[in-house]
């Protein structure tokens, strides 16, 4: 076995030149347990091939600044140093071939083995990166992104601290009528420029939240008088904001955007949503790539589907088999997306 070739090398027993020659892929032809030697206290400490840079280019937060009062910062993330020129995309790579060190050199064969990655469904090599965020959202909003549950939170204790006085208020021309398609969603604003009675009605919420947002007074004048904060603070409404941190992996954040960026989750959270996707997009680039390519701006396609479009290219009736009407206006949304136009 070579000898180390540099002071700093040899101070902590690795082996620098056999690192650098090792072959591709190296699960398969380095052997580990050769090619490094072990310091006076057993461990081996491989120094990277090429310099290591911190991926946040060392900020300590990067944030977005979301609706009226809340923000979503990117305070951590792993790998949080990755070999110059590369991404955290490298540690998907490296995983996935059970690799060490950096892995391979050339980046169109990284960027090929991700979009091979994700294209197939392959989740485990996307665990390997974890992104932690400092979030501070409506509690409405916090309690759809809380059902994410492979995420790790930690959530500000309104039993321990009072609440900050930060309340959620839409402006007038931001308030959504019911939808009518869609029992869940509010989609068509208020005409609040052009319609005395939507006008009305819309300043009529926002007066309506003003209301609620009045017992903060009451909440903060009850805990001085003596009142357990954990019992004053049940009264305050779910617009008020909370805060947490939030660790999750890439695989499931990918999963927790591609659910709250649809068009059926609710604007609030998807605002985040979108904020989340631009602070990790610059971390793995490759992989957000791909993800768009094959996930958020794919489609997904039913046995029943798959058949009546084959139909269609047939040149026959693509009518869906089925007579659930929510799932034929879903394949007529599909055939839209599609580019078809019903006849
Ligand atoms: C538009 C929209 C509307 C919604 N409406 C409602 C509603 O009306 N009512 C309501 O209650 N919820 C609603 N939800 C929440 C939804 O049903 C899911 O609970 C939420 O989106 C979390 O999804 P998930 O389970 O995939 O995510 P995660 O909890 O992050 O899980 C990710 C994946 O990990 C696996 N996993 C996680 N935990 C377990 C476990 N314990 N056992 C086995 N596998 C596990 C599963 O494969 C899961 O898909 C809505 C969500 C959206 C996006």
């Amino acid at each position: 076995m070579a000898e180390p070739s540099t002071q700093n090398a040899s101070q902590i027993g690795i082996d620098p030149t056999r690192a650098s020659e090792a072959p591709l892929p190296p699960s398969v032809e380095m052997k580990p347990a050769q090619a490094i030697k072990p310091g006076p206290d057993g461990i081996v400490r491989t120094v990277p091939e090429s310099p290591l840079v911190d991926i946040m280019g060392g900020s300590s937060r990067h944030q977005i600044n979301v609706l009226d009062h809340g923000f979503i910062a990117l305070v951590d993330c792993m790998p949080r140093l990755v070999p110059q020129g590369q991404t955290a995309d490298a540690a998907i790579v490296q995983a996935a071939r059970v690799s060490y060190g950096q892995g391979t050199k050339k980046l169109n064969e990284d960027r090929g083995l991700i979009r091979y990655l994700l294209r197939h469904r392959h989740t485990t090599p996307l665990e390997m990166v974890e992104v932690k965020f400092h979030v501070c959202m409506p509690i409405f909003v916090a309690r759809q992104w809380i059902r994410h549950r492979t995420a790790n939170v930690n959530e500000y204790s309104a039993r321990y601290s009072i609440l900050p006085d930060r309340f959620y208020t839409p402006n007038l021309d931001q308030v959504r009528k019911q939808s009518k398609a869609n029992r869940q969603g509010g989609e068509e604003l208020f005409r609040v420029h052009d319609d005395a009675q939507e006008l009305k009605t819309a300043q009529e919420f926002v007066n309506y939240l003003d209301d609620v947002e009045g017992f903060y007074k009451r909440y903060l004048a009850l805990t001085e008088q003596g009142v357990s904060r954990e019992m004053a603070r049940i009264g305050l409404p779910v617009n008020m904001y909370t805060e947490w941190y939030w660790k999750c992996d890439l695989h499931n954040t990918l999963r927790f955007l591609a659910l709250r960026m649809d068009s059926h989750a609710q604007a609030e959270i998807r605002v985040f949503a979108e904020a989340m996707l631009r602070l990790i997009e610059p971390l793995v680039p490759a992989t957000v790539e791909a993800w768009r390519d094959y996930e958020l701006g794919g489609l997904h396609l039913s046995r029943l589907e798959v058949d009546a479009l084959t139909r269609l290219a047939a040149g026959s009736n693509p009518d869906l088999a089925c007579d659930n009407a929510r799932e034929r206006s879903e394949w007529a949304e599909k055939l839209a997306k599609l580019g078809f136009r019903p006849a």
